[in-house]
C-alpha cells in the first residue's frame, strides 16, 4: 500500500518493464516505469508478498540480491555473478553508495508463470517482458526466464541498485540510467539501438533534443521510444565524455539523495556548458560522434 519509504521520501511502486514501442523500422522492447498514481496503489501490491506463485524452488543470495527462482540456480551461475558485479559498477560510476537493502529477484521458469502472477497481483499492468517495483518495503524485480533474461535482470536491478539510495530520481534519468547499464560490462553502454534509433531521426530531421521535456515526464505512459533514447544519450554523455560532466551526473545524484528540491539537471548543465541551446547542441554533436557515416 502507499505509504512513506522513509520519512523523507514518499514511495512510489515503480514499474519498469519491457514495453514493446518502435517505429516500422525499429521494434524495441524498451523498459517503461508506471507510478502508482496511474495505475493505483492497491491493485498493484495486494497480497503479492505472500503469493504462493511466486517463485521459491530455489534462493541465491548474491550481494545485495537475493534470487528466489523456480528452478535450481547455480551461485556460481554467470548471471548472477554478472548481476553481482553490476552493483559495484552501479556504485562507481554513479559515485553512490554501495546499500545493503535486499533487491528480491523472482524469476519464474515460463512465460506461463510469469504471465498469470502478474495477470493476477498486477491486473492493472500491462503486459511487460519484466518489471521492477517499490514498495514501501521492499525493492522486487519480477522477469520470466528467456533469451533476453541477462539484459532484462541488468536493467531491472539497475533499478533497484539505484532506488536503494535514491528513491526520488527523476524518472527520465532513472530509465536513462538503467538503459546504459542494461549493456554487458565491456560495451562500456554503447547502447547501439538507441544510436541507431537516434541517427534515424538526424537524418529524418526529426531529432527532438530538450532536456527540460525529458524532465517534465511524470508517468511511463508518457514515455516513447525516442524518450529512452534520449535518456540514455544523456547518461551516456555524462559518463563518457569529460570528468567534469561525469561529477555533475554524481553531484546531482547526491543531492537529489539529500533534497527533493533541488535543482535540476538541466539548469546545472546549462550553467555549467554556456546555456541550455549550447547543451543541447553539445548532445545533439555527442550523438552525431556516435552515429555511423
Ligand atoms: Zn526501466
Amino acid at each position: 500500500m502507499a505509504s512513506l519509504r522513509s520519512s523523507r521520501f514518499v514511495a512510489q511502486i515503480t514499474l519498469a518493464v519491457g514495453l514493446v514501442t518502435g517505429c516500422a523500422q525499429i521494434a524495441v522492447l524498451a523498459p517503461a516505469r508506471i507510478t502508482e498514481t496511474s495505475l493505483g496503489r492497491a491493485a498493484a501490491t495486494a497480497g503479492w508478498s505472500d503469493a504462493t506463485e511466486l517463485p521459491r524452488r530455489s534462493e541465491v543470495v548474491a550481494g545485495q540480491l537475493v534470487i528466489h527462482a523456480d528452478f535450481p540456480l547455480a551461485e556460481q551461475h554467470r548471471l548472477v555473478r554478472d548481476l553481482e558485479a553490476l552493483r559495484i559498477d552501479v556504485s562507481q560510476r554513479l559515485g553512490l553508495p554501495i546499500s545493503d537493502e535486499p533487491v528480491h529477484l523472482y524469476l519464474f521458469e515460463n512465460q506461463d508463470r510469469y504471465d498469470a502472477f502478474a495477470g493476477r497481483y498486477f491486473p492493472g499492468f500491462p503486459v511487460r517482458r519484466a518489471f521492477f517495483i517499490e514498495t514501501d518495503t521492499r525493492l522486487a524485480v519480477f522477469a520470466p526466464w528467456q533469451d533476453r533474461i541477462a539484459e532484462d535482470l541488468r536493467h531491472e536491478t539497475t533499478h533497484g541498485y539505484v532506488h536503494a539510495v535514491v528513491p526520488a530520481v527523476p524518472l527520465w534519468l532513472d530509465e536513462g540510467i538503467a538503459e546504459y547499464f542494461e549493456l554487458p560490462r565491456g560495451e562500456q553502454g554503447m547502447h547501439t539501438e538507441h544510436i541507431a534509433h537516434l541517427a534515424g531521426r538526424l537524418i529524418e530531421g526529426t531529432c527532438r533534443i530538450d532536456i527540460e521535456r525529458l524532465e517534465s515526464l511524470q508517468s511511463a505512459g508518457e514515455l516513447s521510444q525516442d524518450h529512452y533514447a534520449e535518456s540514455w544519450l544523456w547518461v551516456h554523455w555524462l559518463l563518457n565524455t569529460t570528468p567534469e560532466r561525469k561529477k555533475m551526473l554524481q553531484d546531482y545524484l547526491a543531492d537529489v539523495r539529500r533534497d527533493l528540491k533541488t535543482a535540476p539537471l538541466s539548469a546545472r548543465l546549462a550553467h555549467a556548458e554556456g546555456g541550455a541551446v549550447a547543451c543541447n547542441a553539445a548532445l545533439r554533436a555527442h550523438l552525431e560522434s556516435l552515429s555511423p557515416r
